[in-house]
């Protein structure tokens, strides 16, 4: 009688924890995309984030098809080349899929390199820019430069905002725009948010023709 009670408690533990687990992250599927590991109102922004980036692709008429899978995750990390791992917001995988930082994590919350407040307007923003990646990967057919793919990314990011957000992020400094052989990695590795501030202004005057360089896989 009693290793039954025991039983029929494990077997509540169990069925009590799954479905805690199904309640708390949901999975969100279409022939497009799939989101993983994410709450309703996160699938929302991904989903919103998706169609803003195909918006700025389609607007400059780039059409790419493709389908990707995005993954929540506590911590996501990469592994520089003495072996070391660190964390990043956002990551591109194998296998079509993008790996995002949960937005409630603490350590995202201090990751804001514009100052503002991790809100989910921002947060979205953030995963503007990692679609963005993704698709500039599937327009050129290949890993581009590291500086050329974060210029796109940080374009893409900031021309999506709401323009309260942008003009926001752009009244904090009054930078001048790249000139386009100063666009480099060691900026955007001293100061993420000067490089796009920088990139953006940069998009805005030369109309968008540096961009279509870097997805035409023209040399520049
Ligand atoms: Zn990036």
């Amino acid at each position: 009688m009693r290793s039954l009670a025991i039983i029929s408690l494990i077997v509540f533990i169990l069925f009590y924890e799954q479905n805690t687990s199904a309640h708390q992250s949901t999975c969100y599927q279409t022939n497009k995309v799939c989101i993983c590991h994410a709450k309703s109102e996160d699938i929302e922004l991904a989903l919103r984030a998706i169609r803003k980036a195909d918006n700025f692709f389609n607007n400059i008429g780039y059409s790419e098809t493709y389908f990707c899978e995005i993954d929540f995750q506590k911590k996501v990390e990469v592994e520089c080349r003495c072996g070391q791992l660190f964390r990043v917001i956002g990551k591109l995988g194998k296998d079509n899929c993008i790996y995002l930082t949960k937005r409630d994590e603490q350590w995202l919350k201090k990751q804001n390199a514009f100052g503002l407040e991790m809100s989910k307007e921002f947060y979205e923003s953030l995963i503007v820019h990692e679609i963005a990646h993704f698709i500039t990967e599937k327009i050129t057919g290949r890993k581009i430069e590291c500086s050329r793919s974060e210029y796109i990314a940080y374009v893409v990011q900031i021309s999506q905002m709401k323009s309260q957000m942008r003009q926001a992020i752009l009244n904090q400094r009054f930078l001048p725009a790249f000139k386009t052989q100063e666009i480099d990695l060691e900026i955007m590795l001293l100061d993420p948010a000067v490089f796009a501030v920088k990139s953006y202004l940069h998009f805005k005057e030369d109309k968008g023709q540096f961009l279509k360089k870097i997805l035409n896989n023209v040399s520049y």
